[in-house]
């Protein structure tokens, strides 16, 4: 039997009372109201069509003729990236590395305004295979939107947005941030979650523990450090206009031989450097069957869905921000 815990969200017993209640939460859920569900997937089109027509990483460099690996893609949307933060009025900066192929997060962020310096990071990665449109034009759609609605509303914390580069190719960019930067107070990472099909049979079981049939919920992943955190994700998502949030809890750091499908995006690096991270996405593989092929296109992807899960991360990050 997995080791692994499985919570179904939305149990409102499983929630410490407090922190997030209260005017914290009307915040949080004014603010996500705002989510612009037509802007949000004419970023995802964006970023799909730049990794269509991007250069490819040198395959030769990551040892690789397989058609997969030669389609893997960073520059232009790191670009999208960097000119959506300074059209919003914000300087970004990198984090560059000289490893091989080299590596460069772009993030900025938004002061806060009492406690400048406990940080809240929500990140993406940006390097896709394909059009990446799923994996991960949509998780990084999700970071650019929730960065627009913060950018002339500061929080109490500071808000850290990233675009990771290669995740890919094992967590570079993110493993380089942890190693780079100060620690945020807790991280939230998407990757891959625009794909819903709310047909029974639709989602696959993560090996080891139980799933819904149906594969139309939002997948909340900690481990034992972050629980708290995912525990405060379903209080503010709670009655609110999202897909149904499944908490996913990998034991201790989330390192185990049982969990390792729970550590395959960027909160890894954080969890394996003690840190809180919760990691949202709509399973990947598990679910969607365009996962790293040609077919991971845009208007495979449900807009509804993906609006919903900009609302979650907006809430949130918001609640966390704001938090006394
Ligand atoms: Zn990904």
């Amino acid at each position: 039997m997995s080791r692994l815990v499985l919570l179904l969200l939305l149990s409102a017993s499983a929630c410490a009372p407090g922190l997030i209640d209260g005017p914290v939460a009307d915040t949080a859920r004014a603010i996500a109201k705002e989510v612009d569900e037509a802007r949000l997937y004419a970023d995802v089109v964006s970023l799909a069509g730049l990794h269509a027509s991007d250069t490819r990483v040198d395959c030769a460099a990551l040892n690789s003729t397989a058609d997969t690996w030669c389609n893997l893609s960073n520059a232009t949307a790191r670009r999208f990236v960097e000119e959506r933060f300074r059209s919003l009025g914000l300087s970004p900066e990198f984090d560059t590395a000289d490893t091989h192929p080299a590596t460069s997060n772009v993030l900025v962020e938004l002061r806060g305004t009492s406690k400048p310096d406990e940080v809240i990071l929500l990140g993406a990665h940006f390097d896709a295979f394909f059009m990446g449109a799923d994996d991960n034009s949509s998780g990084v759609a999700v970071m650019l939107e929730v960065a627009r609605l913060l950018a002339t509303r500061p929080l109490a914390r500071t808000v850290r947005f990233v675009g990771f580069d290669f995740e890919e190719i094992g967590l570079i960019g993110s493993t380089r941030h942890v190693k780079a930067r100060s620690r945020p107070k807790v991280s939230l990472v998407l990757d891959c979650v625009g794909y819903s099909d709310s047909a029974k049979g639709s989602q696959g079981s993560l090996p080891g523990f139980p799933t819904p049939s149906a594969g139309d919920f939002l997948a909340a992943i900690a481990n034992d450090v972050s629980r708290p955190r995912v525990e405060e994700v379903l209080q503010v998502v709670k009655g609110q206009q999202t897909p149904a949030v499944l908490a996913i809890i990998a034991p201790g750091l989330g390192a185990g031989p049982l969990s390792g499908n729970l550590m395959r995006s960027d909160h890894a690096p954080f969890w394996l450097a003690g840190e809180s991270a919760v990691f949202f996405t709509d399973t990947a593989n598990f679910r969607n069957p365009n996962y790293h092929t040609r077919s991971d296109v845009p208007d495979t992807l449900s807009q509804a869905f993906l609006a919903g899960v900009a609302r979650a991360t907006a809430m949130s990050v918001v609640a966390w921000g704001d938090a006394p």
